[in-house]
């Protein structure tokens, strides 16, 4: 067990509905503390740099416009193995797949809209990390 940093998005579908607060409860329920928040309006220049591992994949398009398309709330939380943790508490993809308990199951309409976003390891973490944040607006 290590403390851990990983990157988190609310998505449009999630801020659109007023579900920040309740979202952001449920990863501090977890144990993750939220060391970096802001809520931004992603290009889709931006939607697509961050997603360019699924470029080839048929949702792309839908995926990159749906980032880009009402706000969403970039983070960096930080915890006891946080990146499997969060991972955790998201629930899986499709929220119709997810346990009861985690946000998706709770809150995702669809595959696609499905709330949140986290990092898959402490390798893209750190990757994600830095395509949002500056070092100095990470306060741990
Ligand atoms: P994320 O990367 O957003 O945390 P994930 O790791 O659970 O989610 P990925 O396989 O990385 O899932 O897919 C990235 C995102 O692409 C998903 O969260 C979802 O919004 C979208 N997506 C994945 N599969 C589909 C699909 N079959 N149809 C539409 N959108 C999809
Ligand atoms: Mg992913």
């Amino acid at each position: 067990m290590s403390i851990e940093r990983t990157f988190s998005i609310i998505k449009p579908d999630a801020t659109r509905r007023n579900l920040t607060g309740a979202i952001n409860a449920m990863l501090e329920g977890a144990g993750l503390r939220i060391i970096a928040q802001k809520r931004i309006h992603m290009s889709l220049e931006k939607a697509q740099g961050f997603y360019a591992v699924h470029k080839e994949r048929p949702f792309f398009g839908e995926l990159t416009e749906f980032m880009s398309s009402e706000p969403v709330v970039v983070q960096v939380l930080e915890g006891e193995d946080a990146v499997v943790k969060n991972r955790e508490v998201m629930g899986a993809t499709n929220p119709e797949e997810a346990t009861e308990g985690t946000i998706r199951k709770e809150h995702a309409l669809n595959i696609g809209e499905n709330s949140v976003h986290g990092s898959d390891s402490l390798e893209n973490a750190g990757i994600e990390i830095a395509y949002f944040f500056n070092d100095d607006e990470i306060v741990g």
